[in-house]
């Protein structure tokens, strides 16, 4: 099981999307860890999106993403960031094929909607840079053995 960080970014909560784009992640079997609504300093953007200092949209990606409140999400599933990824969409909206997130609803190349860790590495960083600890919840999810075939020991 793996565990991956979530950003619903500015424009998501502006445009009233944090539902639709939730109910994605809940729908497709993932459990929600942790979940907040927050507006992100200028240093912890500044950390969070340090792999992209120096980088022409480096400026602009800090203004954006501290504009205005966000909400952060823990998600925990087998191959979590990878799938999250996938129903991501490509980063610029314009690019991002119909039937994922951005893909669905957003143009722009930067107002994109949604953050997504990109390895195990970052969600590890990503989720200590977000949450404290008791933020975090592990808990049963009484449905869990018929989101995954948990029948022969191992988790399909
Ligand atoms: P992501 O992992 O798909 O979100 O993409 P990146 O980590 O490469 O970039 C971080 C964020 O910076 C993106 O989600 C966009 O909001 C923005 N961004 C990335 N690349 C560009 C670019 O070439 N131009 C502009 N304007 N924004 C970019
Ligand atoms: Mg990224």
């Amino acid at each position: 099981m793996e565990k991956t960080l979530i950003i619903l970014k500015p424009d998501a909560v502006q445009r009233r999307l944090l539902g639709k784009i939730i109910a994605r992640f809940e729908e497709k079997g993932f459990q929600i860890l942790g979940m907040k609504m927050t507006q992100i300093s200028e240093s912890l953007a500044r950390k969070h999106y340090a792999p992209h200092e120096g980088k022409d949209f480096f400026e602009p990606l800090i203004r954006y993403t501290t504009s205005a409140p966000v909400v952060v999400m823990a998600l925990k599933g087998k191959n979590a960031i990878e799938i999250v990824r996938k129903m991501m969409g490509a980063t610029f909206g314009s690019k991002a094929e119909p039937g994922t997130i951005r893909g669905d609803y957003a143009v722009s190349n930067r107002f994109n909607l949604i953050h997504g860790s990109d390895s195990p590495a970052s969600a590890e960083k990503e989720i200590g840079i977000f949450f404290k600890k008791e933020e975090l919840f592990e808990y049963n999810l009484t449905d869990i053995q018929w989101v995954y075939d948990m029948s022969t020991g191992d988790i399909i």
